[in-house]
Formats: C-alpha cells, sequence, structure tokens
C-alpha cells in the first residue's frame, strides 16, 4: 500500500510539473502579449492609413485649384495684366504647395506601409506561436491522458489492498503519511530503517524479531511503520 501511495504521489506530483504545461503556459502568456501587439500596431496603422487619405485629399484640392486658375488663364477672358499677374502668381505658389504636400504624402505612405509590415510580422508570429502552442498541448494530453491511465490502476490496486488493513493500523499509516512526507511504512533491511536509513539497536532488532506476525513494528528513530521480510 505504501507503495501504491508513493506512487500515486509520484503521478500526482508528475501531473503538476509536466514540461508541456510550463510549455503551453509560457506560449499562452507570449500570445497574450503578441496579440496585445497586434492590437496597437493595427491602430497605428490605420491612423497612419487616414493620414495618407487626408494627405491625398489636400494633394487633390491644390491640383484641382490650380487646374481651374489654368483654364481661367487660358480661357483669354482676362485682360488685365494685373489680375493676369496675380493668377500667374496663384498657380506658382499652388505648385509650391504641391510639391510640398505630396512630399508629405510620400512620407506618410512610406510610414503606413513600414506599419503594416509590422502588422504582418505580428500576426505571423501569432500564427507560429498558436501553432506551436498546439502542438505542445497534444503533448500535454497525452501525458496527462497516461497518467490519470496509470492512476486508475493504482487506485485500483490501493482499494483491494485497504480491504486487508485493520482500522487502527490505517490510522496510524494515514497520520504518519501527513507528517512524514507521505513515507509511513518502510522495509527493515538487515538492521537498518529504509525510512530514516538509521541503524536499528540491537536491542530493538532482538524485540522486533520475536514479535508476532501481525504485530507493528516502528523504527525507534522515525517512528515509521516497518516492513519485515516474510512478514505481510
Ligand atoms: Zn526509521
Amino acid at each position: 500500500m505504501q507503495a501504491a501511495d508513493t506512487r500515486l504521489d509520484q503521478l500526482a506530483h508528475s501531473e503538476a510539473s509536466l514540461p508541456a504545461t510550463k510549455q503551453v503556459n509560457e506560449l499562452t502568456e507570449k500570445l497574450a502579449e503578441l496579440n496585445t501587439d497586434v492590437v496597437n500596431a493595427a491602430t497605428e496603422l490605420s491612423d497612419l492609413e487616414r493620414e495618407v487619405r487626408k494627405a491625398e485629399d489636400e494633394v487633390d484640392q491644390v491640383r484641382k485649384r490650380t487646374t481651374k486658375d489654368q483654364q481661367l488663364l487660358d480661357s483669354g477672358s482676362i485682360t488685365s495684366g494685373k489680375q493676369l499677374e496675380e493668377i500667374q502668381h496663384e498657380i506658382a505658389s499652388l505648385l509650391r504647395r504641391q510639391g510640398d504636400l505630396e512630399d508629405a504624402q510620400l512620407e506618410v505612405m512610406e510610414r503606413a506601409e513600414e506599419s503594416q509590415n509590422v502588422v504582418d510580422r505580428l500576426k505571423e508570429a501569432v500564427a507560429k506561436a498558436e501553432a506551436e502552442r498546439a502542438e505542445v498541448q497534444a503533448v500535454q494530453e497525452a501525458a496527462l491522458a497516461e497518467i490519470v491511465t496509470e492512476r486508475t490502476e493504482v487506485l485500483a490496486r490501493r482499494e483491494d489492498l485497504v480491504s486487508g488493513v485493520p482500522a487502527d493500523l490505517l490510522a496510524l499509516y494515514t497520520k504518519l503519511r501527513e507528517s512524514l512526507g507521505g513515507v509511513a511504512a518502510a522495509p527493515l533491511r538487515g538492521s537498518r530503517c529504509e525510512g530514516c536509513h538509521m541503524q536499528l539497536a540491537p536491542t530493538d532488532l532482538r524485540i522486533i524479531a520475536g514479535a508476532e506476525p501481525d504485530e507493528v513494528a516502528r523504527c525507534e528513530e522515525c517512528r515509521r511503520i516497518l516492513i519485515r521480510s516474510g512478514v505481510n
């Protein structure tokens, strides 16, 4: 029964410390960070796209006004020299303005393109991390299924064993398991207790050797139940 309980403890420990579980948790954390980055980058991109549209509109308006001035000039309807000069002056100034606006438009378009690249790279990273997590999750599930299968077997074995243990011995065993780190019963090998690895005194050994098979022998050092060879 001690062997069964030790195995159950080991299984619980394995379950709690599966490397795959740690990896899944790490990847989940990484994905949360990446998804936040995606949201932030996408917001920045949509702001830049709006700026690009605004820059396009501005260039368009200036271009339209230049065309209008040019048409007016070409129509020949303006005869006043001063007025003609004014319109020519305005066209020149509009063309300079258009050049400036086109430079600004180009600059914001480049920034939008860079931002799009950032969003694309982040989305790729998310897809990669998701695929990785799915793989590790499969490993985790397989390992957990193995643990569950073995636990079911061990529990059935323990169930069989516990029915043959007297109530007071079972109570002692349970109490010792709680206070002694899970190991309540240890084999007596030669003169040594395998629980605390101490040698028993010759007098104690003589008492144990003379005891009835159903009597419970205890280690004088660690108080564990001693499992005597040849005695069940
Ligand atoms: Zn001992």
